[in-house]
């Protein structure tokens, strides 16, 4: 009897101890995942020309944080100049409003800010915004940040990443796993304080933001259904890198630049295979998926030269030494007549010749297929040549890569109407370094049925989905 209760007691002393325990990491959970509001960002957003262009409504006031106080203008249209002694204010019809030393701040007045807009009028992405803006001075110009919660942020980011329109063809669980891919990759940037006074920019260099101007329902939808949604690796935000189209592989950071990450693969993606070897309906073969390049071997040289390699004379032969289990090119080698060896290793071997991915082989032998374009004596002739996309155009004095819709202006010295030129031809596939996300794969697979999580933990193996807030 004795013994009974003292065992009883001690599993009373136990239940009670773990139940505490538990009690304590419910907690400690809870608290990591609905503790906070999103985090807000500082957006600094690109104008053209020297000053900024203003306009809001009379849910805003305007503040010079350097006392507090309120400018008192009245809602409109404003222009706002670095005089070098502060910001000057000037009204629609350009009268001065006064010189203030700054920063200021345009203050939405309602609790939801982001619920209000206003507009900068001559910004470079985007035209109308949501939450506040910070102006001030940036060496002798002037610098609007839009400051902003990370979810508002992502309604104007999503848009310019993929196609919105994705999600009325059965690819909302894409736009879903690019919405969790784009939120990760915003607290990445602000991580890393690329930039002072605010902690992205609205361009490519961290991505592209075109402010309440480019929101769509698809991108909300999918953006308020991950909510808080970012990709963790052992509890630490990843690199979420993406791209357009791997070409049927995968790939592995080392294999592209360098240093490996544990949250990427390098697998066959069948969802992403020009050959569709799953034999999917609908299938959807990216326009980039599969390309051709013809390389000149004299423009060869040339651009070796231009992105610092030894000039190796005119080239007489490029073979793939050695490649990855992708198939992706780890060293290019190229001969020249001067005896010059030059290796073009990893991803050098797709940035150099300006080739749409490192996926690619080379036929050994230079082939006469170059087009020519060129005048008769003196005379300009102008074409379009869409169906020439991706060759290159020689004309008397120049020579043109060739884009969709381009046309190209040849200005020949009269003496011949044609050169002929041998070329390298290369056939690859893919668009982009194939790490991480393939976007043409996560449409393929939303498609398919998956959901955002499947794709991701398909693209990020080893990464999990966590929510932040
Ligand atoms: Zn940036």
């Amino acid at each position: 009897m004795g013994f009974l209760s003292a065992f009883k007691k001690k599993n009373i002393t136990i239940f009670i101890f773990i139940l505490i325990v538990f009690l304590l990491f419910t907690l400690a959970y809870q608290a990591t995942v609905y503790s906070a509001e999103p985090p807000q960002m500082r957006v600094g957003i690109s104008i053209s020309g020297s000053h900024l262009e203003l306009s809001f409504d009379s849910g805003y006031t305007v503040i010079n944080m350097a006392n507090g106080a309120p400018l008192q203008l009245p809602a409109g249209r404003y222009k706002l100049v670095n005089t070098g002694g502060g910001i000057q204010v000037l009204n629609i019809l350009n009268v001065s409003q006064g010189v203030f030393s700054g920063p200021l701040y345009l203050k939405p007045l309602s609790s939801h800010p982001s619920g209000q807009a206003f507009q900068v009028h001559n910004a470079i992405y985007g035209s109308e915004y949501r939450g506040a803006l910070e102006i001030l001075t940036e060496g002798s110009g002037i610098r609007g940040v839009n400051i902003v919660d990370l979810e508002s942020y992502l309604r104007g980011v999503l848009p310019r990443e993929m196609p919105p329109s994705w999600g009325n063809y059965g690819g909302m669980e894409a736009l879903k796993a690019q919405a969790v891919a784009a939120r990760s990759y915003a607290l990445y940037n602000q991580s890393l304080q690329r930039h002072s006074g605010y902690y992205v920019c609205d361009s490519q260099h961290c991505q592209v933001y075109g402010g309440k101007s480019c929101e769509t329902t698809n991108t909300d939808t999918a953006l308020s259904q991950t909510r808080g949604e970012i990709l963790n690796f052992n509890g630490v935000l990843i690199q979420p890198f993406y791209h357009a189209t791997n070409g049927g592989h995968t790939e592995l950071t080392q294999n592209v630049w360098s240093g490996s990450l544990p949250y990427f693969s390098s697998v066959p993606d069948p969802y992403d295979d020009p050959s569709n070897p799953l034999g999917l309906n609908n299938f959807i073969v990216h326009n980039h998926a599969l390309w051709q390049a013809d390389i000149p071997i004299n423009s060869l040289q040339t651009l070796l030269v231009n992105n610092g390699y030894n000039n190796p004379g005119q080239v007489k032969q490029i073979n793939i030494v050695s490649s990855f289990p992708s198939g992706r090119v780890n060293e290019l080698r190229i001969q020249g007549t001067a005896g010059a060896v030059v290796s073009l290793l990893k991803e050098r071997s797709r940035t150099v010749l300006g080739l749409r991915s490192q996926l690619y082989s080379v036929q050994d032998d230079p082939q006469p297929r170059v087009w020519i374009v060129s005048a008769v004596s003196g005379v300009e002739r102008k074409e379009s040549f869409s169906e020439l996309e991706g060759k290159w155009a020689v004309g008397g004095n120049t020579m043109k890569r060739m884009l969709i819709g381009e046309s190209f202006t040849a200005m020949g010295n009269g003496t011949r109407s044609q050169v002929p030129y041998l070329s390298f031809v290369i056939e690859g596939r893919g668009w982009g370094h194939g790490i991480g996300m393939s976007q043409n794969g996560a449409y393929n697979r939303s498609r398919a049925g998956q959901n955002h999580n499947e794709i991701l933990s398909f693209y990020y193996p080893g990464a999990q989905i966590d929510v932040g807030y």
